[in-house]
């Protein structure tokens, strides 16, 4: 099978359009009610636009644009780069954007599968046992295990 440029790019954008969609349906979503209300019936408050990126993927070269609603992330956009940079020199012509990655950070902070808490293992490796413990537990417990790590 044979796939042209075009329909591997038309596929893509659909594939990330759907992403958005599907993000966007998420968080207008009521906790309440499974019915849904209208999206402007869940929006509350006045909404801040922080310009800001991420550090947890590749090199976090783009700008984002993330958009809050009551202290919660509505969505997450591009932002353009401004045409000097800190040092005054003219900034490069190149200009990022937000990868279907990026995008799908949104996600991740509100997935109910995102970890929030550290936890220890206590069964065999594998066995998937775990118990939560306290962040002052768990930085000791690294902290300890660098330590080890540094005498052997
Ligand atoms: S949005 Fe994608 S390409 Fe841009 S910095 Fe994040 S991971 Fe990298």
């Amino acid at each position: 099978m044979t796939t042209s440029r075009r329909t591997f790019l038309g596929g893509s954008a659909a594939a990330v359009g759907g992403l958005i969609v599907a993000d966007k349906l998420r968080f207008f979503t009521s906790a309440e009610s499974t019915a849904g209300p209208p999206a402007s019936a869940v929006i509350k408050g006045a909404e801040t636009v922080y310009r800001t990126g991420h550090s947890n993927n590749c090199d976090g070269a783009c700008g984002h644009l993330v958009h809050v609603v009551d202290g919660r992330v509505t969505m997450v956009g591009p932002a353009p780069w401004g045409t000097k940079t800190i040092s005054g020199a003219p900034a490069p012509a190149f200009h990022p954007r937000i990868c279907a990655r990026g995008l799908s950070q949104i996600s991740n902070t509100y997935s109910p599968d995102r970890i929030k808490y550290p936890y220890k293992r206590v069964g065999p490796r594998g066995s998937g046992k775990w118990q939560r413990i306290s962040w002052d537990e768990a930085t000791s417990l690294i902290a300890e295990n660098f330590a080890a790590a540094q005498r052997k």
